[in-house]
């Protein structure tokens, strides 16, 4: 059995009245859970980020479970657009605080736990400061800077934060925990993709049930660390499909140059991190002034059969979810290693998830002596999006 999150002194000082005893009961005939593991459960501190798709789903069942202390951050008020999958909020909260009504909520479903709410944007300012005070992080965000930020307060803070996202019919969860042998999101996606490439479900939409699904996994994960049961998604990024009804799962692997959990960090506090994720930030510009190519000319090329290296730079467990036929894969961090696999004279086309990594490959090659290497616009998610529709997108 894995060892819980939450040290026997504090659990043994979390007594359950009779009336709580009669709640849990279910949870207490379970061998594997009985009396010490409700305990852990109400001397347990979840912090969760938002109180919207994924945090309604997470924030509902973490109460009713008896998880004892529930932080909820969030600044954003009820919309009726979000009613179709924040079921922490009712159609007479629209225009209220969410806060308001998901403490409501949270409350009538369970008297005995305490909230505590946090009237804020998570921030590069206050991040450190809410994340210290709690055991787990549920990051239900719908951004990459929040993102990034979350992920690198709790790798400081060596709090494991579990992570869920959702577009459309698909969605993905894990949990980064550094601190206990797994990797973190900046060893999975080093950089954001390019402003403005990824919709958002403000603009692509998403099936109402996906969030409360994906949420449900983190939720599920996080009761499993406080009471130090089964296997946690450490290491494993679990994707779903909800049109196919299929669950996949890909290994993850800590890189060792990873600028926070890595060997020699060289991110150690809180960065800018809407310049980093931003619109106006000076990679997005050279990556556009890189010589590049479309999806739609590299399908030409391919169909016409130029001659020509297809140079995929990602991660073996990106490749492994989709790739485009003959290319070959040497992720970034490794390509000073590998120049003598490249022909100095062929073409060669470079590729990431979002055209940003693959520019810094560009970049690279060329200042190697590869004069001929492009950067493909938009990467392997333009091409599943234009070119081939039934490649799966992550
Ligand atoms: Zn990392």
């Amino acid at each position: 059995m894995t060892k819980s999150i939450i040290d026997e002194q504090r659990s043994a000082q979390a007594q359950l009245s009779n009336e709580e005893i009669t709640r849990y009961s279910r949870h207490l005939i379970m061998p594997e859970v009985t009396i010490e593991g409700q305990r852990r459960l109400k001397a347990a501190r979840v912090l969760c980020i938002g109180a919207g798709g994924l945090g309604s789903p997470a924030a509902l069942y973490l109460a009713a479970g008896g998880v004892g202390t529930i932080g909820l951050v969030d600044f954003d008020e009820v919309d009726l657009t979000n009613l179709q999958r924040q079921i922490l909020h009712g159609t007479k909260d629209v225009g209220r605080k969410k806060l308001e009504s998901a403490s409501e909520r949270l409350r009538n479903l369970n008297p005995h736990i305490d909230l505590e709410l946090h009237d804020c944007r998570f921030t590069s300012a206050n991040a450190q400061d809410l994340v210290e005070r709690y055991d787990v992080v549920v990051d239900g965000s719908d951004n990459f800077s929040t993102r990034y930020l979350s992920n690198d307060v709790c790798v400081w803070a060596r709090k494991p934060n579990i992570y869920g996202s959702v577009f459309r019919f698909d969605g993905q969860s894990t949990v980064f925990a550094p601190h206990l042998a797994g990797p973190c999101y900046r060893c999975m996606f080093p950089e954001p993709p390019p402003a403005g490439t990824v919709p958002n479900c403000a603009e692509a939409g998403v099936l109402g049930i996906l969030p409360g699904i994906i949420g449900m996994i983190q939720a599920t994960e996080a009761i499993k660390l406080i009471l130090g049961l089964g296997e946690s998604l450490i290491g494993r990024l679990l994707l779903f499909d909800a049109l196919k009804m299929k669950f996949r799962e890909f290994n993850l692997r800590r890189d060792p140059l990873c600028p926070v959990c890595g060997e020699n960090p060289t991110i150690t506090s809180p960065i800018d991190y809407e310049e980093f994720c931003g619109t106006n930030t000076e990679s997005v510009a050279a990556a556009t002034a890189l010589p590049t190519i479309s999806v739609h000319e590299l399908k030409q090329k391919i169909d016409a059969k130029t001659p020509m290296i297809i140079l995929d730079v990602r991660e073996p467990f990106e490749y492994e979810i989709a790739r485009i036929e003959n290319s070959k894969l040497i992720p970034l961090d490794e390509l000073p290693d590998h120049l003598d696999e490249l022909d100095p004279n062929a073409e060669i086309v470079a590729l990431c998830h979002g055209g940003v990594r693959s520019a810094r490959a560009v970049e690279f090659l060329r200042a190697s002596g590869f004069a001929r290497a492009i950067n493909l616009a938009g990467g392997i998610d333009a091409w599943a999006n234009e070119i081939d529709p039934a490649m799966p997108r992550y």
